[in-house]
């Protein structure tokens, strides 16, 4: 296995207290695979990614307990100088934004090379023609020119094809995407998921895609964990998740997905209330006080995780035989 996260548990120290935003999440992704992480917003997806990529704020993060095992290392134990040869060399990201993730004032093509100067010692003839390249690998027209251009230049779906082409520039083995396509249109969002498909079977890498949207996730992802509250409430293959969804939060996210079939003018469908306050313990299931199933065992007690499948793991009382149904 390429990258395997077990019972990682991620905290952050506020002014308010300790916000404990991922509680011991598990999954694991396999060179050529992608695995979708799917939630609503502030349930963890984004800090676990950052965690992966050692990016989350050294001044009040506090990685309480866990593993993130990359090639068989745990990288949580490396060191600064071990993790910095890592990140954007074998483990790249793409983030939501890439107007305010591309430095406004450097050239295009300088901040592409800065990671094969880096990373690869490549000479400054070199680094600017596998730019070049990259830039024309991405589908960017007039490649050699554009390396002069400065981000603003470009269109916002440009621009996050020249994050893409950043972050393929050392050939990772594990690319993360967060929202890679939450600010672009539709069009350009379908355009950046076949770029990202087609690359993927180029370079054979492995993909975690973060999104809040299923119509992404069904579009490109293997296997699909849905997290909510910090925790992965239902785990497996994206054919089990979109055709056999077993919790209720996940069935609810998938019906509150406009379909072409959806009458004129009916509200779309949503699911009513908020999550919990992450900065209390949460000993219960923590869907509990939204959900329409929901049992008297659901508010007193953690639900068990649960085999539905081969590989498809659900953590609800409705699932475990041993629960006792009764109306909450
Ligand atoms: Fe609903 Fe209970 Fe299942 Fe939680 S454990 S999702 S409250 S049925």
């Amino acid at each position: 296995m390429l990258l395997e996260v077990k019972n990682l548990a991620v905290s952050f120290s506020t002014y308010r207290g300790k916000v404990k935003a991922v509680r011991d999440v598990s999954f694991s992704v396999d060179e050529g695979r992608t695995i979708g992480i799917v939630g609503e917003s502030g349930c963890g997806k984004s800090v676990t990614a950052h965690a992966v990529m050692g990016l989350l704020p050294r001044e009040n993060s506090i990685i309480e307990h866990g593993k993130i095992i990359f090639k068989d290392k745990d990288i949580l134990k490396l060191t600064e100088a071990e993790m910095n040869r890592l990140r954007g060399n074998e483990i790249a990201m793409i983030f939501q934004d890439p107007m305010t993730s591309l430095n406004p004032v450097l050239t295009v093509g300088t901040q592409l090379t800065e990671s094969l100067f880096l990373h690869k010692r490549l000479k400054k003839d070199e680094a600017r023609q596998k730019a070049a390249e990259l830039l024309k690998l991405v589908g960017i027209p007039s490649a050699e020119q554009r390396l002069d251009d400065y981000p603003h230049q470009f269109s916002g779906g440009m621009r996050q094809r020249v994050m893409i082409a950043m972050a393929l520039a050392c050939e990772p083995k594990l690319l993360i995407a967060d929202e890679p396509t939450t600010a672009l249109d539709v069009t350009v969002q379908a355009q950046i998921l076949a770029l990202l498909k087609d690359l993927q079977q180029k370079f054979g890498m492995a993909i975690i895609l973060i999104s809040h949207d299923l119509g992404v996730i069904a579009n490109l992802c293997d296997d699909v964990a849905v997290m909510y509250a910090g925790q992965v409430v239902e785990y497996g293959s994206a054919e089990e998740i979109f055709y056999n969804a077993h919790h209720p939060y996940t069935k609810g996210l998938l019906k509150s997905l406009p379909r072409l079939t959806d009458k004129k003018g009916e509200p779309l469908s949503v699911i009513e209330g908020q999550p919990p306050d992450l900065k209390q313990a949460i000993n219960f299931c923590p869907f509990a006080m939204r959900c329409t199933k929901a049992m008297r065992i659901c508010a007193v007690q953690m639900p068990a995780v649960t085999a539905v499948n081969g590989g498809h793991y659900v953590k609800c009382w409705l699932e475990h035989e041993l629960a006792p149904k009764e109306d909450f």
